[in-house]
Order: C-alpha cells, then structure tokens, then sequence
C-alpha cells in the first residue's frame, strides 16, 4: 500500500484550495495555511473559467458544477459609439472568484484550513519540511505547496531574483448588478463577452454569479475590466497611492482609489467607452484597481517544495487563465503524485517540466495580447489569436 505525504499548502485561495482538496483525495493528510485572519473575502470579481478551474466541481459528488459557471453565447465587439461590429458564436464561461471560493471551502470544510496563519519562513532537509508562522510556532510536513500568490513569499525566498516586470498598465475593475442597468444596456451584454478596443487599451464586460451565486440573467452583477496605461515612475505611484497616503503595490481595493482618479478615468469612460459599457463604471459606487505584472520563474519545485500558481508565473489577465493555470499546476500535482507511489521528491520532479513549459507559454502570449493592446494598438475585433484560453487561444 502506498504512503502518502502530509501536506502543507501555504495559501487557501483558489489555487491552494483546489491542490488541498486533490491530493486530500488521493488520501493524503492536507492542511492549509492561509495568511488572512477573517474568512477570505471577495476579490478579483469576475473570472474567465476553462475546465481546470471547475474541474473539481465535475468530478466531486458534492459539488455542482451546473451552479457555478455562466455560459455566453457570444463573443462581440462594440464600437466607441455603441454600434456592433464583430460577433461570432463563442461558448465561453464565466464566474467569480467568490462563487469558485465557496464551493471549493465548503468542500474542504474547516477543520483543516487554518487562517491567520502567515508563513514567514521554512527550511527543508532530507526528512521534511519545517514551516515557520509568524506567530513563531511551526509544523513539519513532507510536501509544502506554495499557493501564496504574486506576491509569494515563498517565491522571494527560493527565487529572489525572479523577474518581476511591471507591464505598464492596470486593470480598472467595476461591477453592478445587471438589475441597475439600463434595458437597453442590458440587452446589450446579457449574452457576451464583449470588448471595445480603445485608444491605447480595451475594455470587456461579462457577466458573473450575483452575490449569492445568482445565475438567472438580470440577477447577475456586469462585470467590467478595462486596461489603462500609467507610465512607470510619477503616473503610476500616484494613481497607487491610496487615501490614507500608503503607496500600494499591487491594488487598490474599492473605496481606496483616490477621487481625483476615478474621476478622471470617469472622463475617459465618457469619451471612449461605448454607453452601455460606460454606464457599468458609472454607477458602481467602489471602482478599484489590479497592477499588471508580469512574472517570470525559471523553477518551480525545490526538493520537498513546490510553487504553484502566480506564486510560480504570475500572467497578464488577457487569455483569463491564471486561475486556470493555478488549477491546472495543483491537478497535473495529484497526477505526479500518484504516478510516483507518494514519492514527494519523485513526484515534483516528474512534474516539474510540463508546469514550467505552460507557465512560460503563457506568460509569452498574454504578454504579447497586451502589448498588442495597449502600445502597438494592433487588436483587430474577432482577430482569433486574442481568444481566451489556458493551452492557447480558445483552447
Ligand atoms: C484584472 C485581472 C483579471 C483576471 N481575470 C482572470 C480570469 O478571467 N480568469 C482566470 O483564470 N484568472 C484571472 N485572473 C488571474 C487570477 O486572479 C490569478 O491568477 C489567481 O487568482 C491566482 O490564484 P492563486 O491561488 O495562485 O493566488 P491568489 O488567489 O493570489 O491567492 C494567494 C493566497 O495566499 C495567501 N497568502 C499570501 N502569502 C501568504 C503567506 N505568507 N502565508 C499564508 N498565506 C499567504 C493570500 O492571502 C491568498 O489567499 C485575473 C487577474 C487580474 C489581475
């Protein structure tokens, strides 16, 4: 009989949460380590779902995987005026971090997922891995999983140099419930994903669970994501420097981005979006900003140790696959696992390759859809090499 490794997972965010539960499957003792000290809250707002994000929910008795995903028919670019001018039949599907989240905590449950339990440090040696919190105490395990996210602190540990690239622009993000929107507006983007290629940038609104997990059209929130450049130096640390003065280096959640901001990107939606878009942003009260990097890793297993997730590659958003990719690393795990009788050491090594190779593979093509987008403008609507996708465009 095999002898399967206790594992730590540092992070329970979608992609800690989806490596717990598979290799608790495969019958290993799981424990995840999560930094937050309150139940995790909604963040990211909408996600572009592939099948390695809800494959958990497909193949586990408990879940319903028909409760968490939109499907939209359409895939259809608007002009700044409004006007339709690319559509074409597109089974994308769509959902939010906070539904994906519920459904995988709920199935993990809580006696093993331990908040306020930050990772500071961990040394390994031939017998285990030893994880230090920053309440000083510590564990010991056999295989530790980092899922801590772009900013990992595993990653700065095993990788200090890797490269971290601000990609010169930021998401602005906007949400309201599909009920607040004009009917015409509605009408408009019940049924797509819908892009408006703008000066410098893009903009795309889909629709996602509303907050209790409402699939029905109409009692769904619209979900808007526009790209928006800020140089590098003076632009971008004033537009990340928060209320109360503190310089952010990631994001501003809602009701941190200063008015004078939204203000002004308020202008620039007025002038550049088509309405139905602009009403989105608009009327949400709470706007709030994600930075854009772009981070490269040249490994992702140390002995005992493995980095998944952004805390291996963190991607531009534009193929709507990190989360995917997140997944996928925690799925292609499990497989490597069991191929290797428990084996931690054996199995990371197995795995290794194929995760970097999709990591760099995908980090080389959203850098490329943004680029495109926001300095070489050469986005054309329906032009197939910009379709969402983990493996590659629509795939
Ligand atoms: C604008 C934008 C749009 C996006 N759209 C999509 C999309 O449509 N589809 C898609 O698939 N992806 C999308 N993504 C990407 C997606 O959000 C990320 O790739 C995904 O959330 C990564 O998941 P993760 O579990 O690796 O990390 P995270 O979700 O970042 O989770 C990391 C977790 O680790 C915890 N943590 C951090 N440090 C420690 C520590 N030291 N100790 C313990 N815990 C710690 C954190 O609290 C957090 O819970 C988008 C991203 C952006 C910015």
């Amino acid at each position: 009989m095999n002898s399967w490794p206790h594992v730590g997972v540092v992070g329970g965010s979608l992609g800690g949460l989806t490596a717990a539960l598979v290799l608790r499957d495969l019958g290993c003792e799981v424990d995840v380590f999560e930094r937050s000290s309150t139940a995790l809250k909604a963040r990211g707002a909408g996600i572009a779902t592939h099948p390695s994000t809800t494959r958990y929910f497909e193949e586990s008795s408990e879940l319903d995987a028909s409760l968490v995903e939109i499907e939209l028919p359409w895939l259809q670019f608007l002009s700044a005026s409004g006007e339709l001018v690319y559509q074409e039949r597109m089974n994308y599907r769509f959902s939010s971090w906070t539904t994906v989240y519920r459904g995988l905590k709920g199935a993990f449950g809580d006696r093993r997922y331990h908040l306020d339990s930050e990772v500071v440090d961990f040394e390994q040696d031939a017998r285990g891995v030893t994880v230090r919190f920053a309440d000083g105490s510590t564990r010991t395990l056999d295989l530790l999983v980092c899922a801590d996210g772009i900013s990992s602190t595993a990653r700065m540990k095993l990788l200090p140099g890797a490269g971290t690239r601000y990609a010169g622009y930021v998401a602005w993000r906007a949400m309201i419930p599909e009920s607040d929107l004009e009917p015409a507006s509605f009408e408009v983007l019940r049924d797509g994903l819908t892009y408006c290629v703008l000066p410098d940038g893009h903009v795309l609104v889909y629709p996602i669970p509303g907050l209790e997990g409402d699939l029905e059209p109409g009692r769904r929130l619209a979900n808007l994501v526009c790209y928006h450049n800020y140089a590098e130096g003076d632009e971008i640390d004033d537009l990340m420097t928060d209320r109360s003065g503190e310089r952010q280096a990631l994001s501003l959640p809602p009701g941190a981005v200063r008015d004078e901001h939204v203000a002004r990107f308020r202008e620039f939606a007025s002038e550049h979006m088509p309405p139905a878009m602009a009403e989105v942003f608009f009327k949400t009260s709470e706007p709030f900003v994600q930075v854009i990097y772009d981070i490269d890793v040249a490994r992702m297993v140390f002995g005992r140790i493995a980095l998944i997730g952004d805390a291996a590659f963190a991607v531009r958003p534009h193929a709507g696959a990190g989360t995917a990719k997140a997944c996928e690393d925690a799925w292609t795990l499990r497989d490597a696992l069991r191929d290797a009788d428990g084996d931690p050491v054996a199995a990371l090594a197995r795995w290794e390759p194929g995760q970097l190779a999709l990591g760099r593979r995908l980090l080389e093509r959203t850098r490329e859809m943004g680029d495109r987008s926001q300095f070489h403008h050469t986005w054309v609507p329906g032009d197939p090499s910009l379709r969402l996708g983990l493996y590659g465009p629509g795939r």
